[in-house]
């Protein structure tokens, strides 16, 4: 059936995603401080309100795709946010890769509101968002999930991962596996290279052999190989998910020492490149600090 769906956060995977939900029939109403943004939705068909409260009040369904933590607090419950506009019972997403424990205090506040919360990250990329092949990690109760479900499933693959804050926790510690397993097939690609072989041919090997990962099977080949670097993930944004995952490693006392050492590393490639740069930039910089 169709949803009202207000959709905050039109970024690199908010607009893809904001458009696939317009394509499939759903009434969109979307936000984002950025202007340009906004018109690319209304391009596509979708409508754009002129804060996110607006853009909230009529809806079925709140989507959130921030950038991190303190911005879906900020639109939440912040001073004018989304909370104090909605109708009684509203289902709030938030597709954010935001911090577990500050969601279930979100969640928690977002009830006390008389509306709802659930957690819902993706994994899978911009190519995943135009496509709509995203992993869809869903932290929350049941029965919200089957009210989501209809959307969700115009984005991806939606699955249950536990109560609300789950779908948050596995996404970091997703992608703390793939930033620790980009930086070493980045070391170990290029000192094959710097040894005279070919990157292709490595790859092949690789992808049917025990050291094949993400960055062997779409990063390496997709966004590397060729040194466009454009996955349309910061390299911000994936420091920002690996220190919530050690973060919880330090919090729940499990070993993090190797995932440390991974984050000193990407935060030093983050200092020297910048803010803007793609995650998958990191191998450009690895190659510029050799000798070859
Ligand atoms: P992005 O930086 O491209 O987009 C974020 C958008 O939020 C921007 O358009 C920005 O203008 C908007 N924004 C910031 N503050 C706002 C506010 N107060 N009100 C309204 N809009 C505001 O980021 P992205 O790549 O789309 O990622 C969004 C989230 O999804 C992040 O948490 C990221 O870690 C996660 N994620 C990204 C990818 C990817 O491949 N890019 C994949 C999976 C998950």
């Amino acid at each position: 059936s169709r949803a009202s769906v207000a959709f905050v956060g039109l970024g690199n995977m908010g607009t893809p995603m904001a458009e696939r939900l317009v394509a499939a029939g759903h009434e969109v109403i979307g936000f984002d401080l950025a202007e340009a943004a906004r018109e690319r939705l209304q391009r596509a068909g979708g409508r754009t309100a002129a804060t996110a409260a607006e853009a909230a009040a009529q809806a079925d369904l709140v989507i959130l795709m921030l950038p991190n933590s303190g911005v879906v607090e900020a639109v939440t419950i912040g001073d004018g946010g989304v909370l104090a506009a909605v109708r009684p019972g509203t289902l709030f997403i938030d597709m954010s890769s935001s911090e577990p424990l500050r969601t279930r205090a979100l969640a928690e506040a977002v009830a006390a509101g008389g509306a709802r919360l659930i957690d819902a990250p993706v994994s899978g990329g911009v190519k995943g968002a135009v496509a709509g092949t995203l992993t869809i990690m869903v932290g929350g109760a049941e029965a919200d999930l089957a009210e989501a479900r209809g959307v969700l499933e115009v984005l991806g693959k939606p699955a249950l991962v536990g109560p609300v804050g789950a779908g948050h926790a596995l996404k970091a510690i997703n992608n703390l596996m793939s930033a620790a397993h980009l930086w070493v097939t980045s070391e170990a690609m290029l000192t094959g290279i710097a040894f005279g072989l070919d990157p292709s041919v490595m790859l092949d090997a690789i992808n049917t052999s025990s050291g094949r990962s993400g960055s062997t099977q779409l990063k390496w080949p997709n966004f590397i190989v060729g040194e466009s670097y454009d996955s349309g993930f910061g390299l911000g944004l994936m420091l920002k998910d690996m220190r919530i995952a050690t973060g919880l490693a330090e919090s729940l006392g499990v070993p993090h020492t190797l995932s440390d050492r991974a984050v000193e590393h990407w935060s030093t490639a983050d200092a020297e490149l910048g803010q803007g740069a793609d995650h998958t930039e990191v191998a450009k910089w690895l190659r510029q600090q050799g000798r070859a």
